[in-house]
């Protein structure tokens, strides 16, 4: 089974089915008509198609503060992370962030409670059906559409759903609950799946175009270092790190204790590089001790030294940065800005 085509009232029985037998299902929902990604009671409530949430992926893969050592050392600190955890609607955006994710807390270092987590967590994406004011994924060499990182893929059409299997545990999870409802797809609805992908890919193009965006951008923000575009768009940057808090690839983190000398906690809390002291060294030093530092400091790691580094930019397009910003600053108008003067 690979790709199949499954009707809408399959398709919620299948989703019925999981939510009752597990009880961790997370997934993408719409309670006052603005999208949310948290905990889904009723399955009828997730949202299959739209376009990404405010709140990124990586709150549920590896949250904002964890206990990672406790002091008298508990027995099994990882036994709340041994249950199945499902992720339902999750689009393409957070799927590439969850590819740096995983070689940051997989293969580069091993972050057992990441890997805990990771090894349980069964995601069902779905295609965006519209692009956000503020989403330039295809200019980040990234599509409205999951190409892959996912267990199972979803794409809303016409009176149901074509179902793409991505892994053996997407596979074996339909096999398990969809017995026999999974068909074929019919020609006319993949033609469908593909024209309302193209739409989508238009708008994207529509809503950026006054915007001069061309993938890669790691020779520009080089070449661009010591460009004044830098002091002028950090001029309204108060320094409050909600870009980096929000962004589904930012991945840095502080240990911190907290407690007394005879109990205490060893507790994992995400840390932000546009905070004063996030590069503070022994003796006070600090190598990028002004804003503006900090402020190109995360242009240049995620375009220029991350591809460096692991072939892999840190960027997904998602524009999540842009809605949070407290100083109004658009990435795609800094990018713009440094390509028309250099
Ligand atoms: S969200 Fe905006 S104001 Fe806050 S640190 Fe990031 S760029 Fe600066
Ligand atoms: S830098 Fe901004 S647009 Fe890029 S992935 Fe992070 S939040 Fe999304």
């Amino acid at each position: 089974m690979e790709t199949c085509w499954v009707k809408k009232e399959d398709w919620f029985k299948f989703i019925e089915a999981i939510k009752n037998k597990n009880e961790n299902i997370y997934g993408i929902s719409s309670p006052q008509d603005k999208l949310s990604l948290g905990k889904v009671d009723k399955p009828e409530d997730i949202v299959w198609g739209q376009i990404r949430t405010p709140q990124p992926l990586k709150a549920i893969l590896c949250p904002s503060r964890e206990v990672v050592a406790t002091y008298p050392q508990e027995e099994d600190i990882l036994k709340e992370l041994k249950k199945k955890i499902f992720i339902l609607g999750i689009k393409a955006c957070d799927l590439a962030a969850s590819k740096i994710y995983d070689r940051v807390f997989l293969e580069e270092e091993k972050d057992p409670f990441y890997a805990q987590r990771r090894a349980n967590t069964i995601i069902i994406s779905s295609d965006c059906t519209s692009a956000g004011e503020s989403c330039f994924c295809i200019y980040m060499d990234g599509k409205p559409y999951p190409e892959g990182n996912f267990d199972i893929n979803v794409a809303p059409v016409s009176e149901g759903f074509i179902v793409e299997v991505g892994s053996s545990k997407g596979e074996n999870l339909l096999k398990e609950n969809l017995p026999s409802k999974a068909k074929g797809v019919p020609e006319e609805k993949l033609a469908e799946r593909d024209q309302k992908r193209k739409a989508v890919v238009k708008e994207l193009e529509k809503n950026n175009k006054d915007f001069s965006l061309k993938f890669p951008y790691a020779e520009k923000v080089r070449k661009n270092y010591p460009s004044k575009v830098w002091e002028e768009k950090a001029e309204t940057c108060v320094g409050c790190g909600g870009c980096a808090a929000i962004c589904p690839t930012c991945y840095c983190f502080l240990l911190r204790d907290e407690g007394e000398e005879k109990s205490f906690n060893k507790v994992k809390i995400w840390d932000y590089c546009q905070y004063p002291s996030f590069a503070k060294v022994a003796g006070g030093a600090n190598p990028r001790a002004r804003l503006v530092e900090r402020f190109r400091h995360r242009y240049l790691h995620k375009l220029d030294y991350a591809p460096l580094r692991s072939q892999e930019h840190e960027c997904t397009g998602c524009g999540r940065c842009i809605d949070t910003c407290a100083g109004k600053i658009d990435m795609r108008e800094v990018l713009t800005k440094l390509s028309i003067t250099s």
